[in-house]
């Protein structure tokens, strides 16, 4: 199944942008880290932070 590894390999490099809490500066982080609420790191403070999604 190529296709579905390929298909795979493409979801997991797809990025998407998350601004960073700490310093407010926008970087591009994993689609699936965003969706999954995992913890992502920010390039430009070293901060760990989580983007929550909005409720309601
Ligand atoms: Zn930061």
């Amino acid at each position: 199944m190529s296709y579905l590894s390929r298909l795979m390999d493409h979801i997991a490099n797809a990025t998407s942008t998350a601004r960073c809490p700490i310093c407010g500066k926008s970087s591009k982080q994993s689609i699936t880290k965003i969706s999954r609420e995992q913890t992502m790191i920010c390039p430009y403070c070293n901060s760990l932070f989580v983007r929550h999604h909005k409720s309601k």
